[in-house]
């Protein structure tokens, strides 16, 4: 068997043309969908997934951008720019990019976020509503994207084995707490691996839909996944490569060249969940938006 590729690039291409004509339609009730993105230090990767947030949002038609803080500002200073996009009324949607510098507790700043302008979903308020199955909050963007490809895939989830290999409050947990949602998208019987699990390839071969975000590059080869399931690697990493310019590339957590082999289905790394991270980031804060136009 040869997978087929779950193109995540087009997916959220379709995506972003949702969110652009939600955009449009705002527009026209006289409000402007406004992301407010903070980058605190000079973290290299941090600013490039930045950028990115803010060009896509600029392509959606939304207005706000990025505010740059220095590396020593203090927590104090962060959290009274916190207050101040709280307090604004142009702009619906609030994400600080992690990590942040170590003198900064992440914590303590996502709980001053209002959680109705969280977009990314980190908030304590909006992981409790998407536990106990409450549509009015928002949802972590990475495992949102997985739900929102396989639902635009014809992938049925309902009754399915799936395998969630991470528990990471920003992925793994959420994730699997979306799949055994009783609604579209979810319905599945799902089991959490971990760093402490005892064998892993015995659940990961159970897995109609395996879906690994442990960050380490390669992990789960084709001997781990059960013939025909779907594979979905939300893994990022970049490993040396000499055969490229850059003496490095980016690979998922999963073997590509033997996964391709057993599933049936399969995600690129890049081109597959990365892409859809940002565009639920889109999704969330044009929702931001319709939600202060409904309360009016
Ligand atoms: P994380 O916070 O480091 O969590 C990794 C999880 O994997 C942990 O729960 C860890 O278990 C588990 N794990 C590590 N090694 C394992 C092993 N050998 N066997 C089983 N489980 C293992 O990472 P994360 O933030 O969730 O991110 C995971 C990956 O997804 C990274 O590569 C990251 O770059 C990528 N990512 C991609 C996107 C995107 O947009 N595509 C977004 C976010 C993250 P313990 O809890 O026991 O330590």
């Amino acid at each position: 068997m040869r997978a087929e590729l779950i193109d995540g690039k087009a997916i959220a291409a379709a995506v972003r043309g949702d969110v652009a004509r939600d955009v449009d339609a705002l527009r026209e009730r006289g409000v402007v969908p406004g992301l407010a993105v903070v980058l605190v230090g000079d973290d290299i990767a941090s600013a490039t997934y930045v950028g990115a947030k803010e060009k896509a949002s600029r392509e959606a038609g939304m207005a706000g951008g990025t505010i740059r803080l220095p590396a020593d500002a203090t927590q104090a200073d962060l959290l009274a720019l916190v207050e101040q996009l709280n307090g604004d009324v142009s702009v619906h949607g609030i994400l600080v990019q992690m990590p942040l510098p170590k003198h900064i507790d992440p914590d303590t700043v996502i709980r001053h976020i209002r959680p109705d302008k969280d977009v990314d979903g980190f908030h304590p308020e909006n992981v409790g509503k998407l536990l106990i199955g409450h549509t009015d909050g928002f949802v972590s963007c990475t495992p949102a994207g997985v739900v929102e490809m396989l639902l635009r895939s014809g992938v049925d989830t309902r009754g399915a084995e799936v395998v969630v290999v991470g528990r990471s409050n920003i992925v793994g947990k959420p994730m699997a707490a979306l799949l055994v949602q009783a609604r579209a998208g979810g319905d599945a019987t799902v089991t959490i691996c971990h760093s402490r699990t005892k064998d892993l390839a015995s659940h990961t071969r159970r897995a109609d839909i395996l879906i690994v975000a442990a960050g380490r590059a390669e992990m789960i080869t084709g001997d781990m996944i059960k013939p025909g399931a779907v594979v979905i690697d939300v893994g990022m990493n970049s490993v040396p490569d000499a055969t490229r310019a850059r003496g490095r590339r980016l690979c998922g957590d999963v073997h590509f060249a033997s996964a391709v082999e057993v599933a049936s289905r399969i995600t690129p790394v890049p081109g597959g969940v990365g892409p859809m991270t940002i565009a639920m980031l889109l999704r969330n804060t044009v929702r931001a938006a319709e939600r202060t136009l409904n309360a009016r």
